[in-house]
């Protein structure tokens, strides 16, 4: 962001920092909650895993300019990392590949990879919005590649759509990607019900001010009845606190309960259809103070452990939280997508 000391203008730190994502895990730390976990030992992941969803280009120049005195940019000059930031980054997506294994191979049920830099805007040939690899589609690359059929449901619950994984599976009819977003956040020209792909792409572009009312008619109108439909082997989720409602980049409101029922709903489906194999990559979520909270109760209820209640959970009581008609006719519409599965 523009700053100029001399001016008075002083400059502050970027939103995608790491310290939301230390905060988390030490509220998991410090409530108990970690003792009560297993925990997934990550790897950085290798070139030719990171090239199952991404071009040698890119990976390529990530990796040069990394080991330059002052880094790089992911790909859109917004996204800065500094030296070492591919390490880092093939750390984030080797974390993520390490827990699909281990849930799809049986050693845990479920699981959180509490990863950074995020994933869920790279594209193939480049990083955006903070992120410089897409995690989460390389961990589905790699399983794919030992297991070419494998069918796989991405959720996106992350405030800004998930473009980059809706761009590298969008040809894929064994992979179905879903995504909640605030209408038009960011990407600004992406997100669109219209964009189905081979009839596996589903967008729900919500409205600004949607509350868990709408994210819960969304789930059970469209999310839960498309999974079910799909039977994949596997859910994972693209899981973004930035809809919450004290995130300051998102205007949507969700709390840290809603996030917890929204687990619930997709750990049922998943029970349904793939013998509760349901694994999450952290993305965005920018309230320091928030997005633990958040975290936490999603990490309580995916290992059915409860250790602490939310100090923030005033905003369970907002009038906005139930469902609105105009967020319903947004529903209503996508649920048309789900003939074409
Ligand atoms: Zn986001």
């Amino acid at each position: 962001m523009p700053s100029d000391p001399g001016a008075g203008l002083q400059p502050y730190r970027n939103y995608e920092h790491a310290e939301t994502k230390k905060r988390i895990h030490e509220l998991v730390v410090v409530s108990g909650l970690l003792d009560e976990l297993a925990r997934i030992t990550p790897r950085k992941a290798t070139e030719n895993e990171l090239a199952t969803v991404h071009t040698k280009e890119h990976i390529e120049r990530i990796k040069k300019e990394s080991a330059t005195r002052l880094g790089g940019d992911g790909g859109d000059l917004t996204t800065p990392f500094a030296r070492g930031g591919y390490e880092i980054a093939a750390m984030a997506a080797g974390g993520a590949i390490e827990l699909f294994d281990a849930v799809l191979s049986g050693v845990v049920k479920n699981g959180y990879a509490l990863i950074r830099p995020p994933g869920h805007h790279a594209v193939r040939e480049r990083g955006m919005g903070y992120c410089i690899f897409s995690n989460l589609a390389v961990a589905i690359g790699v399983a794919k590649k030992l297991n070419p059929s494998l069918r796989v449901v991405a959720v996106d619950w992350d405030v800004h759509h998930g473009n980059g994984t809706e761009s590298i599976f969008i040809e894929d009819k064994d992979v179905l990607t879903i995504s909640l977003h605030q209408d038009r956040l960011y990407p600004h020209d992406t997100g669109d019900i219209d964009v189905v792909g081979v009839g596996t792409n589903i967008n729900i572009p919500l409205p600004a001010g949607t509350g868990v009312g709408g994210y819960y008619y969304a789930f059970d109108e469209v999310v839960v009845p498309a999974i079910r439909k799909f039977k994949p082997d596997i859910v994972v989720v693209a899981s973004g606190f930035d809809s919450a409602y004290l995130d300051p980049l998102g205007r949507m409101m969700i709390t840290a309960e809603g996030y917890r029922n929204l687990t619930r709903k997709l750990m049922d489906v998943a029970q349904e259809v793939c013998s509760g194999k349901l694994m999450m990559t952290h993305e965005g979520g920018y309230s320091a103070t928030y997005a633990p909270f958040c975290g936490l109760f999603v990490l309580q209820e995916l290992s059915g452990v409860t250790k602490l209640s939310d100090p923030f959970a005033h905003g369970n009581e907002y009038p906005g939280q139930g469902l609105q008609p105009h967020q319903r006719a947004v529903v209503d519409k996508a649920r048309e997508l789900l003939k074409n599965l």
